[in-house]
């Protein structure tokens, strides 16, 4: 069978995450990458030839499946809509509140270009929304908790970088143990935002800046920090560099249910990612087989990977899958 063809649109993380992704998967070959950038300036490690966005529309008959690697604040409510016109796609959408709205784009520009697209893969969204699905599906008496970390947010380190006075800096999510304990005992609890998550921020101050105000400032940001329990540490530029550029992270998703008044059960998910955007490349790879196969079958307009099966996912047969793997 013909490799499935992919192209990624957006090289960053995501982008570069995408490209070793396809490296281990046999039945997958790149295409190309797309850039708003000027491409002379854009290096693709794997040595695949790198073009302006705007090259796109001529090269339609090449591309399977379109990965779409920008960013989910600006790019993607843009660019997704734009590109499933046109092309099968593929995005990691994660502003969980818009789904609904980004979808419904995307669902009209796929079906006006009977093409098929796939939004919000990942881990969260993405394999953690499959777990939550399938927690209350099975254990319909229950409750379902996510907790995520530790690992880096984006969001909270772009908010301390913009407080006065900051240089610098990167926050840590960190699950708070007893209460994933008093989780996992299948008491089902209720836990305020502060009881689940506390937070951590390595901050590097610009000279002469005021550490107590900028620990006042971080620790009292609305939405981001003040329903938190919120560790500050301050330390040098080098220190930053060396010791806070990893992208790990992780987390768990669990559900507690009965199934009779005496009897109830656990079931619980867990992630540990040494780089949060190779792994969520290689989810977006493995959903671009699905999308391929869907619109193979003419199964047209916008997904989600809570439409799709296991085996859509995988690139062995139905019947290695049953032989082996069922
Ligand atoms: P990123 O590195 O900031 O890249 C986003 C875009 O910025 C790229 O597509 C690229 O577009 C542009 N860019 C990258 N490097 C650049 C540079 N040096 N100068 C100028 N522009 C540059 O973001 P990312 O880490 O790949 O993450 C992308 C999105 O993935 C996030 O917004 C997040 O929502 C999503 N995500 C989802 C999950 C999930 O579980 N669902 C998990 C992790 C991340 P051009 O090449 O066109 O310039």
């Amino acid at each position: 069978q013909a490799p499935v063809r992919l192209a990624i649109a957006g090289y960053g993380n995501l982008g570069r995450g995408v490209e070793q992704a396809v490296a281990k998967n046999p039945d997958m070959v790149l295409t190309g990458v797309y850039t708003r950038r000027d491409p002379a300036g854009v290096h693709p490690a794997s040595g695949v030839a790198s073009y302006p966005l705007s090259a796109l529309a001529q090269h339609r008959g090449k591309v399977d499946v379109l990965v779409l690697c920008g960013g989910s604040k600006d790019d993607l409510p843009e660019q997704t809509p734009e590109f499933a016109r046109h092309f099968n796609v593929v995005d990691s959408f994660d502003t969980h509140a818009r789904i609904p709205e980004h979808f419904a784009k995307v669902d009209a520009a796929a079906r006006a270009g009977a093409t098929t697209a796939l939004i919000s893969a990942g881990w969260d969204p993405g394999l953690f929304s499959i777990q939550r699905v399938m927690g209350d599906a099975l254990l319909p008496d229950g409750a379902t908790y996510t907790f995520w970390g530790k690992g880096l947010s984006q969001g909270h380190s772009d908010a301390i970088r913009h407080v006065p006075g900051v240089a610098g800096g990167v926050q840590y999510t960190i699950p708070v143990q007893e209460a994933m304990q008093r989780v996992r005992s299948g008491t089902r609890p209720d836990l305020a935002t502060r009881e689940k998550h506390r937070r951590e921020c390595f901050v590097v101050l610009k000279e002469g800046a005021d550490a107590e105000a900028v620990r006042q400032a971080i620790v009292s940001m609305p939405n981001y920090f003040s329903d938190y329990d919120t560790t500050v540490h301050f330390i040098s530029a080098q220190q930053l560099a060396a010791e806070h550029a990893g992208m790990g992270h992780g987390g768990f998703v669990i559900r507690s249910g009965n199934t009779s008044n005496q009897l109830k059960h656990v079931l619980e998910f867990s992630l540990q990612l040494d780089s949060n955007p190779e792994f969520t490349a290689s989810v977006l790879v493995a959903c671009a087989r699905a999308v391929h196969r869907l619109h193979q079958a003419g199964q047209h307009g916008c997904k989600t990977v809570l439409d799709l099966s296991p085996a859509l996912l995988s690139p062995r047969s139905g019947a290695e899958l049953r032989a082996d793997f069922l």
